[in-house]
């Protein structure tokens, strides 16, 4: 088509006078990025999945500095498919099971399009009243679809609020437990507090601490052993916590996991709270991937004990259906958030706030502005509906189960840690022909990253590794939306083809 608002006077002024937010030009466009964005879900398979590209690709491709005069959406989107899409790795393919899933959606990009549409910043009721409202109708919603106590909910004075990322709830909970505890014993006594997690807990906790003032030497990720799955002992929790109180240090805060990083290891959440109970510790549950599962009753009972706990949050936007960034966080006590996190500047202050009948989310999370991610989510939960999103949920059980079955079938394999959610932790078993002592761990490892480098290499699917009391295993995390049974079935085969060549390869 070429460049469309050509002024006859000046080929290169095009379109300079056109406002910026015209609605015409707005439609127009938004319609051309839509076919854009359905053409790729469409061809998404024909592309390798982990992006082949090399460091520095982008730079030599595009040019040194910004175009002074305008360009048009065709271009630009032409660039987009020859310049950008081949260094993206593609989280939304059927072959993707990498890492954790970014599970994308109609409902959740749908939502995303109007709450960037209408562009506020909700910072506080008055700045956007539905914003702030909605909000918290499904955060008490998801939180009734969890059957979190109700202490948990606006009607249980207590509530939900969405932040972006897991790192930001725990950090703002981290927070107010620190202060709830220092308003107590005295701001001189920072340097007492102790933080535990598990040896497994997201280094979220780590990178929390740090910025909240912990002395490093107050943190503490206790050991777990495959004893437990890896998960975190309340005995080992009490040790430590007397260990500490015996070197006159004082125990704050306990982030337990609900389906590790690593290995969807489950901290018992019920027992760890009665322990944290006796010293007074905040018990934060970080649910980020496999708290989803857990509306579907079958699944609830890794939550059991919750009730216990001071916080809990899950990331709707790994396996929810909903875009990046939506981190759902619900407090026991919204109080001690406010206190650690309010400020009230003059240019802030209204009738709303004054009168203390509203929410003012600001005071919830780390910065001032904030997106209105209650859209995504309400449109997530209304289009699908809580049977729908049960059974996209065990559809994905379903085939990580399908996968174990394959798994099981050869016996060059071994399931490395026992399979609690959509995920497969397996490896290649060494054959002892290969060396001298079959046991030898370190050469298992270098031989299951060597086949996991030859799988994402081919392009044809893409997983990730973790390590795991020692043992390199291949994670193999189904949750895209669009993956199905065939996916999960071809994912195998590449598996076992490039195990063949490298064994072929060592003999
Ligand atoms: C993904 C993940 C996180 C980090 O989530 P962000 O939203 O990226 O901060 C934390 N904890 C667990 C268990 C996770 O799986």
């Amino acid at each position: 088509m070429g460049s469309l608002h050509t002024d006859p006077h000046n080929n290169n002024s095009a379109s300079c006078a056109l406002n910026p937010l015209d609605p015409e030009e707005f439609r127009r466009q938004g319609h051309m990025v839509i076919d854009f964005l359905a053409d790729y879900y469409r061809d998404i398979e024909k592309y390798p999945v982990r992006s082949q590209v090399e460091p520095g690709y982008l730079r030599k491709r595009l040019p040194e500095s910004a175009p002074n005069n305008p360009e048009p959406i065709e271009t630009i989107l032409q660039d987009v498919q020859n310049e950008i899409v081949p260094g993206i790795t593609h989280w939304q393919s059927p072959n993707y099971f990498a890492y954790f899933p970014s599970s994308g959606s109609t409902a959740g990009f749908l939502g995303e399009m109007l709450s960037t549409g209408f562009n506020v910043v909700g910072f506080n009721w008055m700045s956007s009243p539905a914003a702030t409202e909605l909000e918290s109708i499904v955060m008490d919603w998801f939180g009734k679809m969890l059957k979190l106590p109700k202490s948990f909910l606006f009607s249980g004075n207590g509530g939900g609020v969405l932040q972006g990322t897991t790192c930001e709830a725990i950090l703002c909970t981290l927070t107010a437990a620190r202060d709830r505890m220092l308003n107590k014993i005295g701001r001189e006594n920072i340097g007492k507090l102790v933080v535990y997690g598990s040896d497994q807990t997201h280094c979220a906790l780590q990178k929390a601490a740090q910025i909240a003032g912990i002395h490093p030497k107050n943190f503490r990720a206790v050991g777990t052993t495959k004893l437990t799955a890896f998960g975190l002992s309340p005995e080992s929790f009490r040790s430590a916590i007397l260990e500490d109180l015996e070197a006159g240090l004082i125990p704050l805060f306990l982030c337990a996991t609900i389906g590790t990083t690593s290995s969807t290891a489950v901290d018992p959440i019920g027992p760890l709270c009665d322990v944290a109970k006796d010293y007074g510790i905040w018990v934060h549950i970080d649910a980020a991937y496999a708290g989803s599962a857990c509306i579907c009753p079958e699944f609830r009972h890794f939550i059991d004990g919750v009730e216990g706990a001071d916080s809990f949050s899950l990331n709707a936007h790994k396996w929810f259906l909903t875009t990046l960034d939506c981190c759902c966080l619900w407090v026991k006590d919204p109080s001690a958030l406010v206190k650690a996190l309010s400020t009230n500047p003059e240019y802030l202050k209204n009738k709303a706030t004054e009168s203390k009948q509203v929410v003012d989310y600001k005071d919830w999370q780390i910065a001032l502005s904030r997106r209105f991610r209650a859209m995504k989510l309400w449109l997530v939960l209304r289009s699908y509906g809580v049977a729908n999103l049960r059974n996209f949920l065990r559809s994905h059980v379903k085939m990580a189960k399908q996968f174990e079955g394959l798994i099981g079938m050869d016996k060059r394999f071994e399931i490395v840690v026992p399979r609690t959610f959509a995920m497969v932790c397996f490896r290649l078993i060494v054959p002892p022909a290969m060396d001298q002592n079959p046991l030898d761990e370190e050469l298992a490892n270098q031989i299951n990253a060597k086949l996991l480098e030859s799988i994402n290499a081919s392009g044809r699917v893409y997983m990730t590794h973790a390590v795991v009391g020692g043992v390199y295993m291949i994670r193999f995390a189904v949750g895209a939306t669009l993956t199905e049974e065939r996916h999960v079935n071809v994912a195998w085969k590449v598996v076992q083809e490039h195990a063949g060549a490298i064994l072929g390869a060592s003999n």
